[in-house]
């Protein structure tokens, strides 16, 4: 059976880009050995609210769940609850090297939009991340296009180990979806969606029908009013091309033949809201139906146990082979 990781950090709403580009792809591995975090120590490399940092990673756990995610097949669970997490993050941190850790792009774009303190958890956030996918010794992590670079670190991390103190831990690859690995804002197609950074152009999972149509409707696009794929010159009805395809399940071939002979982009964008609505729809009666119910905390806490079952047999093979361990 292959080992899957992934997480989600509780740093937001969740976006259609979460979705699209990670927890899609989650549900299609629940037949596998398969974890689930809620990354909240990652969370707190930039700033949160204590109220709020609690609120969102309960509502995160309940959207996994909404999502179709089946926690008698996958684990479920939050980061801080396995301390073997910050453990084994430790380690990766002190094998890390500082350049290599400044060179991170995401790590220069959050600094960047930080204009006075950058917090020095923001540069060890990928060296955290590479110590929660080696625990678990995954094969593969399902994660969206921004996190290529991270995965490439947490190989270069492991092999780095691996050659200093002997074959412990497994290179994992990540597994990204087919469309949509990155889903840009509807008001700035150049930039990510992201949920700390949200604005008109975000669609969140848990937007009512109406809120989705207005902003689809609102979406940046061109006066060129032909349909077709061009990142380059078309950089935001391509994205509302790949949304579109991801949800359909139509290629961007076929999507630009349908509308074809339509003048302008507004069939496609009612067309669009309305696949979207469709997609979240059944989601948030799920979402509901468990934020009313009372099994989440007993899915959480199983999970937490589940999971450092694992994690715990790991980090102490690690910590033996460097000479962290009294006996070996
Ligand atoms: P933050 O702004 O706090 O970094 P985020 O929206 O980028 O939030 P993360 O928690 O960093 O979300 O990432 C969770 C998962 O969602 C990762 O697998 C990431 O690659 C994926 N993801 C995030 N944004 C997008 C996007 N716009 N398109 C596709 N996948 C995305
Ligand atoms: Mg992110």
């Amino acid at each position: 059976m292959t080992v899957i990781f992934s997480g989600i950090k509780p740093s937001g709403e969740l976006t259609l880009g979460n979705y699209l580009g990670a927890m899609a792809q989650f549900i299609t591995y629940q037949e596998e050995e398969a974890y689930f975090c809620i990354v909240n120590q990652h969370a707190i490399t930039v700033p949160q609210e204590a109220v709020e940092l609690r609120l969102r990673t309960r509502s995160l756990a309940a959207l996994y769940l909404a999502s179709g995610l089946d926690p008698q097949k996958v684990t479920i669970f939050i980061q801080s609850e396995v301390p073997a997490h910050a453990q084994l993050a430790w380690i990766m941190m002190s094998l890390s090297q500082m350049g290599e850790l400044e060179r991170m792009t995401q790590y220069k774009e959050k600094a960047g939009n930080l204009h006075e303190s950058i917090p020095a958890g923001l540069l060890m956030y990928p060296p955290f991340m590479a110590a929660d996918i080696l625990l678990y010794q995954a094969d593969a992590v399902p994660v969206g296009d921004d996190q290529q670079q991270h995965l490439e670190l947490t190989r270069t991390l492991a092999q780095r180990f691996n050659y200093r103190f002997g074959e412990t831990f497994k290179l994992p690859v990540a597994a990204t979806a087919k469309e949509a690995t990155r889903v840009m804002s509807l008001q700035d197609p150049l930039k990510k969606m992201s949920k700390s950074a949200e604005d008109s152009g975000t669609i969140l999972l848990l937007d009512s029908p109406a809120v989705v149509t207005k902003k689809i409707k609102r979406a940046v696009t061109d006066s060129e009013n032909k349909l077709y794929y061009d990142l380059v010159n078309k950089p935001g009805i391509s994205n509302l091309l790949s949304i579109y395809a991801a949800i359909s399940g139509l290629s961007v071939m076929e999507i630009e033949l349908k509308y074809q002979e339509v003048q302008g982009y507004g069939q496609f964008k009612v067309d669009l809201a309305a696949l979207v609505v469709g997609l979240l729809a059944p989601i948030q009666a799920h979402y509901e139906r468990i934020m009313a119910g009372s099994e989440l905390d007993d899915i959480l806490s199983a999970g937490a146990q589940r999971a450092a079952l694992v994690a715990n047999k790991n980090l102490l093979r690690a910590e033996e082979a460097m000479g962290l361990a009294r006996h070996k």
